[in-house]
């Protein structure tokens, strides 16, 4: 998201009024279709939505091998674990709690969202409802006054906890204790409260400093039969159902026979090189460049008993360089990293390194697109399997796994 001074003081308002039922919702009929700009796909049924992504992977991939079809979903609504909302005073006192209109910091108002967590999407709601009675502000980032700047839910969905983190412009927050004690007896199934302090001029929804206010400080999920603990800033997944398809593709592609020693990189909470060790994997090196999810990642790590897996925190690309250096070598590599895909210090050590089987876990096809080529022009890999899974229905976003070898 561009911050935009220009735009930033006009704010659109859809009024709560105009929201059609859930059902019309669910029926790709968003009343903030436009607005949002987060459903980019909706005009088209969920079919149609399949084979709009199976033809830009095609056309993108198609030249390094065939494209297995398209993973879609039984279900594709409110499959969102994660929901963040925005807030907005408008002239009137109005408070207005929804997202920012793609690309710019306009609050479209949404009470609840065809992709999201139904139960996410009513403790916004809930919140916004209460901050008059507790005196509390929104904050305006023209003046970098106010109080309540973000919310963001988390909910694992295979444990039902649930984390309310509230993004504050201010560390004191005065009626804290009443606030907890209020939105708990509304909402008797969120587990733990974070308030996170971002008093930056940044488009970072969370800040550095944070307090539990209520419970753990954070959840725990199930994901192929592993239980991870997610902390407010780590990343994870954010539709379940179909991280398991994409992990159980990525498992099969790397075909793992035991005994193998696999590196996980971009690891984030360690899912992935958790998910391998659980599996067979002789031994799992893990390397993020998130703090917070390293330490998430140690944690998952003895929480499944496992004891042949190490995380370490750092860019990837440096770690990779390391390893390439060291006699000895990984057997398999998995990558997933962000949309900016990999860098070239990445994939020249990857290929000095040589591993027997790399699989690539990517969200963009058009870096992946980049990176199969370079690594393909320099080395003798080629690019076996392609599958996209549809992790985020109604949106243009893709996910792919490839298996990058030599057969
Ligand atoms: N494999 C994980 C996370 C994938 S998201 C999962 O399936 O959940 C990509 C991850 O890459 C994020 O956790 C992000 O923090 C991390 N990341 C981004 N740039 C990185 C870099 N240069 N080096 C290492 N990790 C990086």
């Amino acid at each position: 998201m561009v911050y935009s001074k220009k735009y930033s003081k006009i704010i659109l308002i859809i009024q709560r009024s105009f929201m059609s039922s859930k059902e019309n919702i669910s029926n790709g009929s968003c009343p903030v279709y436009k607005k949002c700009g987060g459903c980019q796909l909706q005009n088209l049924s969920y079919p149609e939505q399949l084979k709009f992504k199976q033809n830009k992977v095609e056309r993108l991939l198609r030249k390094f091998c065939k494209v297995e079809p398209i993973i879609g979903m039984e279900n594709p609504y409110h499959y969102r674990n994660k929901v963040q909302a925005a807030f907005y005073t408008d002239r009137r006192g109005k408070i207005i709690s929804g997202v920012y209109q793609s690309g710019t910091h306009h609050v479209v108002g949404i009470d609840s969202c065809q992709t999201e967590d139904v139960i996410a999407d009513k403790i916004i709601v809930a919140v916004r409802k209460l901050l008059p009675s507790f005196k509390m502000t929104t904050y305006n980032e023209d003046t970098g006054k106010g109080f309540l700047r973000h919310i963001l839910v988390k909910r694992g969905f295979a444990t039902n906890q649930i984390m309310l983190v509230l993004v504050t412009g201010t560390p004191v927050f005065p009626s804290k204790n009443n606030f907890v004690k209020e939105i708990l007896k509304q909402f008797p199934e969120i587990t733990t409260i974070v308030q996170n302090v971002n008093n930056y001029n940044t488009n970072l929804v969370l800040g550095d400093n944070q307090k539990v206010l209520y419970g753990k400080g954070y959840i725990e999920d199930i994901l192929c039969g592993c239980r991870f603990r997610i902390s407010p800033k780590s990343f994870y997944q954010i539709n379940p159902v179909q991280t398991e398809v994409l992990y159980n593709t990525a498992m099969e592609y790397a075909d793992l026979k035991g005994n193998e020693t696999v590196l996980d990189t971009y690891c984030g909470i360690g899912t992935i090189g958790i998910v391998a060790a659980q599996r067979g994997a002789g031994r799992v090196i893990g390397v993020e460049l998130n703090g917070d999810a390293v330490k998430d990642a140690i944690v998952n790590a003895r929480a499944n008993n496992l004891k042949n897996i190490r995380f370490y925190k750092g860019d990837a690309g440096e770690f990779m360089y390391e390893v390439s250096t060291e006699d000895e070598k990984p057997d398999v590599v998995f990558m997933d990293p962000p949309r900016a895909g990999s860098d070239t210090k990445f994939l020249d050590s990857l290929i000095k390194m040589s591993p027997k089987t790399v699989v690539y876990v990517s969200c963009n096809p058009e870096t992946l697109a980049r990176d199969l080529d370079y690594v393909t022009k320099n080395s003798d890999y080629k690019i076996s399997k392609i599958r996209p899974v549809d992790m985020f229905p109604h949106t243009a976003h893709i996910e792919c796994v490839c298996l990058i070898d030599r057969k």
